[in-house]
């Protein structure tokens, strides 16, 4: 059997207050969440993403974990890094695997994007702590977007000193971030941010970071409202399973395309549906032109060709160049620059919808909680409470 990349997302809870993401308003009931049996249906894997929510919320992480690396090849925790001791502990239980932790910028921006008491020294020291442990695959994620642009190549030169990892992503929308109406504003702005980072990437010794300039250029198009760099091909090897077992192609979407269910199903029978053949030529027409590591990075593999041509095209026929990118090899950028394009018009390319109310994909169980009045984040404070974490709110 072919082996897929899948993402885990284990839980709808989160501890966080992200400004661009709004799932903290809207958690998952604990006892209807991905269960081990679900999990030992799963299918072998090259790569598999841990993700929530925020997955440590999870006291079965390690359970989790433990039963995926019996079908995964690599294993990557996505977190926002706040529960320290969960995420040392599992660390050493498992130090070969992954972990990203999503820091917004500096102290300052950090903490304003994630609304987390002390997030970001929180996240800095666990981020240590992983090194210190002698943990290899450790890394920085980073959403870029107006208010924290300036900090991408600050942060960027803080992971290289640490010796770790630097992801980026930039504002997305989709019933996984419960959000509509993302949006960057100044688009020249953060794509300059974008391509002062593409030029300290290339200009750097590793393969790994030439191909990284290749995926933050596709941030700049995506921003600009462009066709995707690559094919989208999720769903084909590609998938994301949530934490009610629902199997979707993607986060990207603006509500769930449920292919199937892994709690009711064997994992053929809904691989080979019709459903899930259903969705397969929804994909195939979908519009949003998403540029997301989860699905931007199976295409990079899967196309090499491109992305390789474009690091021969930007590290070796300009070696002698100071400045081998520049984003106006974009022609949306150029034409916006030259009053070709307005903003309005690169607006409404955009997923951003003022109007919409985005979906949560919740459960009718998890939905029924927030009845009454009662929001998300009391939800998750009490919860937090019942297992003593410490949410850093009390302090
Ligand atoms: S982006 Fe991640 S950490 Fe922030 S609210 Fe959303 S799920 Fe939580
Ligand atoms: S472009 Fe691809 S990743 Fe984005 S919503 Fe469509 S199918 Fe999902």
């Amino acid at each position: 059997m072919k082996k897929l990349n899948g993402t885990v997302i284990v839980t709808y809870r989160c501890n966080a207050r992200c400004t661009m993401c709004n799932r903290y308003k809207a958690p998952s009931k604990p006892e209807e969440e991905i269960s081990l049996e679900t999990i030992k249906k799963l299918p072998p894997m090259y790569f598999t993403n841990i993700t929530g929510g925020e997955p440590f919320i999870r006291s079965d992480l390690k359970d989790i974990v433990r039963e995926l690396k019996k079908k995964s090849d690599r294993i990557v925790i996505s977190t926002n890094g706040f529960f320290t001791d969960r995420i040392l502990d599992l660390a050493k239980e498992f130090p070969d695997i992954g972990i990203r932790i999503s820091i917004e910028g500096l102290e300052q921006t950090n903490n304003a994007i994630r609304g987390l008491p002390d997030g970001f020294n929180r996240g800095y020291t666990t981020l240590k702590k992983l090194r210190e442990m002698g943990m290899k695959d450790v890394g920085f994620g980073m959403t870029v977007q107006d208010v924290n642009a300036k900090d991408l190549c600050p942060l960027y030169e803080l992971s290289n000193q640490m010796d770790m990892e630097f992801a980026t992503a930039s504002l997305h929308n989709s019933f996984y971030f419960v959000e509509a109406k993302n949006i960057i504003h100044d688009r020249p702005m953060v794509a300059q941010n974008f391509e002062d980072l593409i030029n300290r990437l290339l200009d750097s010794g590793s393969p790994k970071k030439w191909f990284r300039a290749y995926f933050n250029h596709g941030l700049i198009n995506y921003i600009y409202g462009q066709k995707r760099l690559l094919p989208c091909d999720m769903s084909i090897d590609t998938f994301f399973i949530d934490p009610y077992g629902d199997v979707m192609p993607c986060n990207g979407t603006k509500e769930k395309w449920v292919m199937g269910n892994l709690n009711t199903q064997s994992w053929d029978e809904l691989w080979n549906s019709a459903r899930a053949d259903e969705v397969r030529n929804k994909v195939r027409h979908c519009d949003r032109q998403c540029w997301m590591i989860g699905s931007a990075s199976p295409a990079m593999h899967k196309y090499i060709w491109k992305p390789a041509w474009w690091v021969v095209q930007h590290k070796f026929l300009r070696f002698w160049k100071k400045k081998k990118y520049s984003m106006y090899e974009i022609p949306a950028v150029r034409d916006y620059r030259d009053g070709k394009i307005t903003k309005e018009e690169l607006d409404a390319r955009s997923t951003c919808d003022l109007c919409a109310v985005a979906d949560n994909g919740l459960s009718a169980a998890s939905k029924e909680q927030l009845r009454d009045g009662t929001t998300g984040e009391e939800i998750v404070a009490k919860d937090l409470a019942r297992q003593h974490l410490d949410d850093g709110r009390h302090a």
